[in-house]
């Protein structure tokens, strides 16, 4: 069997680089998924699309997403779930010149943002807990998706161009000849030549790139999400909340829910089996979390615990995701997604596809090479993301 391009992998990556290859005219296309579309850390992320970061080109990525996302069935086709409820960001008093910083960077770009005084975030969001903040970013048209669905919706636009999609069927190695690829090589025993492999297995991309005997600086860290019925009494969806002084987050589901989580903890230090992806969380681990959150939003401590889950990143040294070919001549690299990977899906796909076909991508591609990490020490030091 044969194939123009493999891409490893049906998360919102493979399947969003499978779509806008098939877009710009390549044919042949074959994505490979060892389980079902969104398997991986995609059907369980918690799909927050907030535009707040360090550096310029993640800025215009998350802004290039968001435009998809805002017109998304045009573009795509489909319903993404995205509900522009937009998000409020708590920093505490050391951290507002950076967030200043920040914010007149965010306009460079487009990105519509101001900084609200604590005292007036309740004028966008009355159940936060303004104490302890410095200032509060808001982004209006920020919000969230429905990462499952934005995956699928990409799956099936892309076949109606005609990429071939085969789920339940694991590479089990990237097949190479002296330093460039030839193909892979599947659990069913068979080789699928092609000339080029794209690597878009998220949790799972580094120990692939290894068989390759390529080392991808990836650590998969493990970030619990816990889910609250909210009561009530506490009356319309709230906004979604980043308190990083506080160190919770909440974001708005149906059904009255709630999905928060710890943004306290530095994923990149909780190493875990990418296998536990979607494991059950004991409730002494959630109450830490669910304590931060009802003081990030005081009324959600009426809230009611449904469940938790193990998620996972897949994280690089600067929290940046590798969009790049690797030093194996004709294997792409789309992972190390960071937490990142579903708002910026969209940019990645497009960022990566203007790469593969020799086009100039609409981002600078070099904050997203993987020979930034050329150095040991720039391989190994990983840092908190967001403000830094
Ligand atoms: C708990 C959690 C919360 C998150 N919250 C957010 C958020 O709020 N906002 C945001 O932007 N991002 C968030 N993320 C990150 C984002 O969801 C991910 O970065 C993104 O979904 C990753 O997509 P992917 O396609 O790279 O990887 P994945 O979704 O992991 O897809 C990789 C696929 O490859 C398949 N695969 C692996 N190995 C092989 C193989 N050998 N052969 C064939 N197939 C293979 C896997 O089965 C999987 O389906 C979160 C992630 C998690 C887990």
């Amino acid at each position: 069997m044969t194939a123009g391009v493999v891409i490893v992998g049906g998360g919102v990556i493979g399947t969003s680089l499978a779509f806008q290859l098939a877009a710009r005219g390549v044919r042949d296309i074959l994505l490979l998924e060892r389980a079902t579309l969104a398997a991986g850390g995609t059907g369980y992320s918690v799909g927050i699309i907030r535009q707040l970061y360090p550096t310029r080109e993640a800025r215009q990525m998350v802004k290039r997403s968001l435009g998809v996302f805002q017109r998304f069935a045009d573009a795509v086709g489909g319903d993404a779930g995205f509900v522009a409820c937009g998000a409020l960001i708590g920093v505490a008093p050391a951290m507002r010149t950076a967030l200043e910083a920040v914010v007149a960077e965010q306009r460079g770009v487009g990105i519509r943002a101001e900084i609200l005084e604590p005292s007036e975030a309740g004028r966008v969001e009355p159940r936060i807990d303004p104490a302890g903040l410095g200032a509060v970013l808001w982004e209006p048209e920020s919000g969230y998706g429905d990462p499952t669905a934005v995956a699928t919706c990409y799956a099936h636009a892309a076949r109606r161009l005609g990429v071939r999609i085969e789920q339940g069927l694991a590479v089990t190695s990237i097949a190479t000849a002296g330093d460039r690829v030839t193909g892979v090589v599947t659990a069913r025993g068979d080789r699928i030549e092609a000339p080029i492999v794209v690597n878009a297995a998220g949790l799972w991309a580094r120990a692939l790139a290894r068989t390759a005997g390529v080392d991808l600086p990836i650590v998969v860290g493990r970030h619990p999400v816990f889910v609250v019925e909210r009561d009530p009494s506490f009356g319309r969806p709230h906004v979604v909340y980043l308190d990083l002084a506080g160190g919770a987050y909440v974001r708005p589901e149906t059904g009255n829910l709630t999905l928060t989580g710890s943004l306290t903890d530095d994923e990149a230090r909780h190493p875990v089996d990418p296998e536990r992806l979607g494991a059950g969380v004991p409730l002494d681990e959630a109450e830490p979390a669910l304590e931060r959150t009802s003081r990030a939003v005081p009324a959600l401590a009426q809230a009611r615990y449904r469940r938790g889950w193990v998620g996972a990143f897949d994280i690089t040294p600067d929290w940046m995701p590798i969009l790049d070919e690797s030093p194996l001549e004709g294997l792409w690299i789309a992972a190390g997604m960071s937490g990142h990977g579903f708002k910026l899906a969209p940019a990645v796909g497009e960022h990566l596809a203007a790469l593969l076909t020799g086009a100039a991508p609409p981002v600078d591609p070099a904050p997203f090479r993987l020979a930034r990490f050329v150095s040991r020490a720039a391989a190994g030091t990983f840092l908190a993301s967001y403000l830094r």
